[in-house]
């Protein structure tokens, strides 16, 4: 076919989950992504869903919002909370334009979105970039962003090639912050991935953080660090931060 993202199987095998609880939409999908490749996993509501992806990892979910019981938004928030699930890209699915606003602001975390009706080439192409957008070899490390990198081997922040000394709370803040580059995370994310509990009266505890890891980082290196108003924080996916 003439279209590149067409061209040739993806080097290993990678794993889709599909969830949706229509059953000739999800077995149309799952029937092309298989055709295509890929490794499928299928699952009918969110719950089934979330404990596919937390078993099984896959490198990318589908997502649809309308969904008996548990809908596409509230599986995206578990996801995002469980440290297992929350580096896992995921395309929505979704009928309703008036949620495309959130989704496309990425409050909720999506890499991506196809409006229904859609053809199948579209999501395999959407599947596809969004896969070619997260491949990050063990190799790429370490993270980057703007003039800072955070090696993880050696536990090391460096901006400008200048070594910082971090808190091991900041390093992790930072590291999360990078690992999910480009999207919005929440201080309860934040709080769950660093800190490893969720509770509202300690979000102001994230504030403070960021703003010593700021402060310590210097004024260049923090602009790649932005604040989200009502939400939290995201590492820069733009410009100097790449
Ligand atoms: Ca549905």
């Amino acid at each position: 076919m003439p279209d590149e993202a067409f061209s040739g199987k993806p080097m290993k095998t990678q794993t889709v989950l599909i969830v949706e609880d229509e059953n000739d939409i999800r077995e149309l999908l799952a029937f092309n992504l298989g055709r295509e490749g890929f490794s499928v996993l299928e699952a009918g509501d969110g719950r089934e869903a979330l404990s596919l992806a937390a078993d099984k990892k896959p490198d990318i979910i589908l997502l649809d919002i309308m969904l008996p019981g548990l809908d596409g938004l509230g599986v995206s928030r578990e996801l995002q909370r469980d440290p297992k699930t929350s580096a896992i890209p995921v395309i929505m699915l979704t009928a309703r334009g008036e949620e495309v606003d959130r989704i496309v602001g990425l409050e909720l975390g999506a890499a991506d979105y196809v409006v229904k009706p859609f053809s199948v080439r579209e999501v395999i192409l959407r599947v596809r970039s969004v896969l070619r957008r997260n491949a990050v070899p063990p190799e790429a490390f370490p993270l980057r962003c703007g003039p800072i990198a955070l090696d993880m081997a050696e536990h090391a922040v460096r901006v400008d090639g200048i070594p910082v000394e971090l808190t091991i709370t900041e390093f992790r803040l930072l590291e999360d912050l990078l690992r999910h580059k480009g999207k919005v995370r929440s201080r309860e994310q934040l709080l769950n991935a660093v800190w490893g509990y969720s509770f509202e009266g300690y979000a102001r505890t994230v504030d403070t953080h960021v703003r010593r890891l700021r402060a310590k980082i210097g004024d260049e290196a923090a602009e790649g660090i932005e604040t989200v108003r009502g939400v939290g924080y995201r590492a820069r996916n733009d410009g100097g931060c790449v």
